[in-house]
């Protein structure tokens, strides 16, 4: 992928343009913004361009855009994967540290991975092009100790090397690592265009309206979401059987959904495995077991809608009656309190509390404000 086939996201790559121009490369970036949203893609795309040895110069509605040629030796040996001077950094690699062999993947980015894989590397010179170029996946996840580890190579790495942190919230970030680095806000892609993207890909535009809202206007996550096939009546098919069963619920239904979510949160989890072999299978489970859980709060903020007369913002606008059923069973400010409990579930996904114990514990909470 080059530059200029980065989806939608002109203003955080025309802003480096106009640095690079003008002379002014940085060697440590933050690109910050919502997961899914196109920041890895956009940092490798860059990190191309840096690594090519014939770039591109043209002349782009907001000024000179430079580019990969997608031919030279380096371009070639990027897009084959296994270009020596682009290093990506993740969590995953923790198998491969001196003593990391048989660990499993923790939800924080360890030390380790940072100082064998980023800082001991640094000082390698590139061995194809004029750049080495770093990039650190979720860096949000670096705890205060690993990003203090980090903030020597910041403030001086090597004119050849640049470094380019990939987080989804800036806040999670310390000032000092934010002060040492140039910060490129990815912002959201507007609804109409996942909606598109996603009925280019075969999805049904009523479903498609349904993942681009579900995923807050992040491309990856709804396209992630979209395609994945689980069962019959697909992950779509899931979600419905979600909602219909909460606008009926009662507290003597808790345990027998909580295990239909469960054993669905398996499937989807498998399904996520099969697609991507390379990530984390704990991550995956995760993701299936935070995306069921966001599909419960997605009725509630619903419920919330529909109250203030929001009725074109629904996220379930495919089953605007099973809400209104659920949404007469709760106050506004009852909707909302539910939300924040489901948020506090949503963060023992991380603590690796026992899925099925998360699911019964955010049913039986919803059976026991209910009004009814
Ligand atoms: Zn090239």
């Amino acid at each position: 992928m080059n530059l200029k086939d980065i989806f939608c996201q002109d203003r955080a790559i025309n802003s480096m343009q106009r640095a690079y121009t003008a002379g002014r490369q940085g060697h440590a970036y933050i690109f910050a913004g919502a997961d899914g949203i196109g920041k890895f893609s956009a940092a490798s795309a860059w990190a191309k361009m840096l690594l090519c040895q014939e770039k591109t110069v043209s002349e782009g509605p907001e000024g000179v855009f430079h580019d990969s040629c997608g031919k030279c030796q380096s371009c070639m040996v990027f897009d084959g994967g296994g270009h020596p001077d682009f290093k990506p950094i993740y969590k995953e690699l923790i198998q491969f540290t001196k003593d990391g062999k048989n660990k499993k993947t923790p939800v924080d980015l360890p030390k380790d991975v940072i100082t064998e894989f980023l800082i001991e590397k640094v000082h390698s010179k590139p061995k194809m092009s004029d750049y080495s170029v770093y990039v650190v996946k979720e860096s949000h996840r670096l705890n205060a100790h690993s990003q203090n580890a980090l903030l020597k190579v910041l403030e001086e790495p090597p004119a050849y090397c640049v470094i380019i942190l990939l987080c989804n919230s800036i806040e999670k970030m310390l000032p000092t690592t934010r002060s040492r680095c140039q910060v490129i806000r990815f912002g959201e892609i507007a609804e109409n265009i996942i909606v598109e993207k996603l009925v280019q890909m075969s999805v049904d535009p009523q479903q498609a309206r349904y993942w681009a809202r579900f995923s807050e206007l992040s491309l990856g996550t709804a396209m992630d979401w979209a395609s994945v096939e689980v069962g019959e009546n697909g992950i779509f098919g899931i979600k419905r059987e979600i909602v219909s069963a909460l606008s009926v619920y009662h507290l003597g239904d808790s345990l027998e959904l909580a295990e239909r979510m469960s054993a669905a949160s398996k499937k989807i989890s498998e399904a996520f495995s099969a697609r991507n072999k390379s990530l984390s299978k704990t991550d995956l489970n995760r993701r299936a077991a935070k995306g069921l859980i966001r599909m419960v709060v997605s009725a509630f903020s619903d419920a919330i809608r529909l109250s203030v007369g929001d009725d074109a913002a629904l996220i379930n606008c495919d089953q605007r009656s099973e809400i209104a059923t659920f949404a007469g069973r709760f106050s506004a400010d009852g909707a909302a309190d539910k939300i924040t409990k489901a948020y506090e579930n949503l963060r023992w996904v991380d603590c690796s509390v026992n899925e099925k114990l998360i699911f019964e514990e955010l049913l039986l909470n919803i059976a026991g404000c209910s009004t009814i």
